[in-house]
């Protein structure tokens, strides 16, 4: 995977470069503003990942000229603590993903790789699938066994998320950063009612696509027949 890193602080653009390298990604830097534009617009990257405040030209500039010239190569916006507009700002403006600073290498390797496995379950149209369900990132529609339902934002983004960490659980507390966002209110009762919902629609369209819950870790989307009894 060939990924851009706009950022202009050289050291951690360098230290992440190598990060990368070791995670066998093939990493291109640009250190200022305009100069990761016209890389970007090459449209030669897999993921940009892109610092908000650059000299010459800012993150969500970038994110929107690109954008603007129809090139959809995957974006992660990096936003530091405080910059919650500039976060609203670039996820309107077509961000796929943002990560606050300062950020663990591992979390954005984690990110990267759902970027990636997205890229590659999106058959046609922004859709996913999982077992015989197929979810439409787009229209929010959920399909199986002949029948559609439509989903809430919220269901439909925690089912994104579920299908594209299909291999592992994940905690309350990252769908809460990643569907409420890191600075929200939202508590573990708020993911248990999204949770409970999801499922009560699942179960409508598929006797064999559960949402497993693995006590003190978190939720996982499971076919039956794989772990079914642990439900
Ligand atoms: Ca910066």
């Amino acid at each position: 995977m060939k990924v851009l890193y706009v950022e202009d602080e050289k050291y951690m653009a360098r230290a992440v470069a190598q990060v990368l390298k070791r995670n066998n990604y093939t990493a291109d830097l640009a250190y200022d503003g305009e100069s990761g534009l016209d890389l970007a617009l090459s449209g030669v990257y897999d993921v940009v990942i892109l610092d908000i405040m650059l000299p010459t030209r800012d993150g969500v500039s970038i994110l929107r000229e690109m954008r603007k010239q129809n090139v959809t190569t995957p974006v992660i916006l990096l936003t530091a603590k405080g910059e919650t507009e500039d976060k609203v700002k670039g996820l309107d403006s077509g961000a796929d993903d943002y990560l606050a600073k300062p950020f663990q290498t591992d979390e954005l390797m984690a990110r990267l790789r759902a970027l990636g496995r997205r890229k590659e379950l999106i058959i046609t149209n922004d859709t996913l699938a999982f077992g015989d369900v197929e979810l439409n990132c787009n229209t929010l529609d959920l399909f199986g066994n002949g029948q559609t339902f439509h989903l809430t934002l919220k269901e439909s983004r925690l089912l994104e998320l579920l299908i594209l960490n299909r291999d592992h659980a994940i905690s309350a507390n990252t769908i809460i950063e990643r569907i409420w966002g890191w600075d929200s209110e939202a508590e573990d009762s708020h993911v248990q009612v999204q949770i409970a919902f999801l499922r009560k629609k699942l179960s409508l369209l598929s006797r064999r696509v559960k949402i497993k819950t693995v006590r003190g870790v978190g939720y996982m989307l499971i076919e039956s027949g794989e772990d079914a009894d642990a439900v």
